[in-house]
């Protein structure tokens, strides 16, 4: 019997939909996956899959969880423990002392940088500033999205997204089809003419919809009464940070937003859970704008989840503040995670969770618990430095360029001129730091570190963390729990750099294509996540990887 007119549109039109959001069938090259997703937790210590886990939804972190692989053991081996650092090594399985990237903040050709700073190069998306000028040309080495891209002919596509500009850049690698962060003066998210000279449309059309304006007008209210969050402190409390000038706004919750962004800009998005919603958004977006995982050969997607740090350093690890953000990007992990599974296909991709390094506690939150922990004072380490030099050298050999980073950096150039012996002045400053800063554990020149007598663990991370005319040229490790400070203000909130487990213990799971599902307790290194990839991917390594596949996640092969 023939079809009636209605029934053979609506059949068409099923037929249609079936075609349109279908996952691609004809299978890629070598058993790789479609598309691999990075997501880089800023921030995020190991212990929060566990400590939060009670309220966290069945398709986010839990999923990861019960069908990834998830290497429990996964630790920082270099120093300072920073989110430039950190996206660098996750993405070229190498160190400092290779990849060159020896800071957020470091000096190259004997002047200070910011590791993503290029004046070459101009801002794309808004009118040219310093938050454009942004390229990888300061990583010495490739990442994996670059090898990913070499291993096809250039036929994969590789995007970084981020709120952080270091974050997006510095993962997707020196080979990408794009890279694009946030500009909180125009809420817009950009890139630079590295990359490219326009906008893509889709980065248009997302700008367009002005979501930074509109997630912050809802208000930061919290998911569940604030009595039931069970593993916070009480919300009024001594460890926070609060907004305004003077701080007259307090660190609780509920936070109104809205009336915020009037006085301290549409950045705030940084320091609220938003932050990490408007990061999946675009993720979508690029997913959908460049047709990631829809092509013949696997893409790959660098995401970075920027607000969590911006919350850490304000709230601290045992803040509502901190738990709220965790809980809301557990649900909006549950969400992307679905959206894949449509878009791509579940199982036809490659998602691993990761962080650029973890935090401390807040000191005073540890000095009310017994715990260990003080302020290592930088101000104070600058005057015990500078009254060294004055007394040996006299008043005016300016051979001290900064103290930070836990490092002092020597001013080469005036050390030559002046014919200075600078093995001799590296241990005076170095006995003089051990003499007369509270909490300094160490103090080493930094290339001197091999014939020091302190544990293999450290020194690694000095040796891995040290870049010739990048670094700085003593090396300081405080004692556990003791963190730079520049004052004696109160401490509010936290930081991460050293090389305690606190700071360097980071999560680590691979879920998909490929993967196992299963736990690892023997210790990983951030440098393996890499040598991983790449194992898997069947691509050559990252130029600079000194990291091992941690083939334990392999699925067997057939
Ligand atoms: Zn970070
Ligand atoms: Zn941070």
């Amino acid at each position: 019997r023939p079809m009636t007119r209605t029934t053979t549109l609506r059949l068409l039109a099923l037929a249609l939909t079936a075609l349109v959001s279908a996952p691609r069938s004809e299978a890629t090259q070598h058993g790789r996956p479609r598309l691999v997703v990075t997501m880089m937790v800023d921030q995020m210590t190991w212990d929060y899959l566990y400590r939060y886990q009670a309220r966290f939804v069945e398709g986010g972190f839990k999923r990861l969880l019960s069908k990834g692989f998830n290497c429990e053991n996964t630790r920082i081996n270099y120093i300072p423990a920073y989110t430039a650092i950190g996206h660098s090594s996750v993405h070229t399985g190498s160190v400092p002392a290779i990849h060159g990237i020896a800071g957020n903040d470091f000096f190259k050709d004997g002047k200070p940088i910011y590791c993503t700073q290029d004046t070459l190069v101009a801002s794309v998306g808004v009118p040219n500033g310093k938050s454009g000028q942004m390229s990888p040309r300061n990583l010495l080495t490739t990442t994996i999205a670059d090898e990913l891209r070499i291993a096809t002919n250039f036929r994969s596509k590789t995007i970084g997204v981020a709120i952080k500009d270091r974050a997006s850049i510095l993962p997707a690698g020196h080979t990408t089809n794009g890279a694009y962060w946030l500009d909180d003066a125009s809420g817009h998210f950009i890139t630079s003419t590295y990359y490219r000279t326009d906008l893509p449309e889709w980065v248009k059309k997302f700008n367009a919809r002005g979501r930074v304006k509109e997630l912050l007008s809802q208000g930061w209210k919290p998911l569940y009464d604030l009595k039931t969050y069970r593993e916070s402190t009480a919300d009024k409390n001594d460890y926070e940070q609060p907004w305004g000038k003077k701080g007259e706004i307090p660190a609780t919750l509920p936070l109104d937003t809205k009336k915020l962004m009037k006085t301290e800009g549409l950045g705030v998005i940084r320091t609220t859970p938003f932050g990490n919603t408007l990061t999946f958004e675009i993720a979508k977006a690029a997913i959908e704008g460049e047709h990631l995982g829809e092509g013949e050969e696997t893409d790959f997607l660098a995401m970075s989840h920027s607000a969590t740090d911006y919350v850490g350093h304000r709230y601290g690890t045992f803040a509502v503040e901190t738990e709220d953000t965790y809980l809301r990007l557990d649900r909006d992990l549950a969400d992307f995670l679905s959206y894949l599974d449509k878009k791509v296909g579940e199982g036809e991709y490659l998602f691993i969770l990761t962080a650029d390094h973890a935090a401390a506690h807040n000191l005073t939150f540890n000095k009310d618990h017994k715990i260990p922990g003080e302020a290592l004072r930088s101000d104070i380490a600058r005057q015990i430095i500078d009254s060294v030099v004055n007394k040996t050298l006299g008043a005016n050999a300016r051979v001290i360029r900064a103290y930070f980073n836990y490092q002092v950096f020597f001013n080469d150039a005036r050390i030559d001129s002046l014919g200075i012996n600078r093995s001799a002045l590296q241990r005076t400053i170095c006995q003089a730091l051990k003499a007369k800063l509270p909490g300094v554990a160490y103090a080493i020149p930094a290339d001197e570190v091999v014939s020091a007598p302190i544990p293999e663990a450290i020194k690694t991370r000095i040796i891995n963390g040290y870049r010739k005319r990048r670094s700085g040229d003593i090396f300081v490790i405080p004692d556990p729990g003791w963190y730079s400070k520049g004052s004696a203000e109160t401490p509010r909130g936290t930081t991460h750099g050293v090389w305690s487990p606190y700071d360097t213990h980071i999560p680590l799971i691979f879920m998909g294509k490929g993967i196992r599902q299963g736990h690892l307790y023997r210790e990983t290194n951030i440098t393996d996540i890499a040598a991983t990839l790449a194992a898997l991917l069947k691509t050559q390594y990252p130029s600079g990887c000194i990291g091992h596949p941690i083939t334990e996640a392999f699925a067997p092969q057939d």
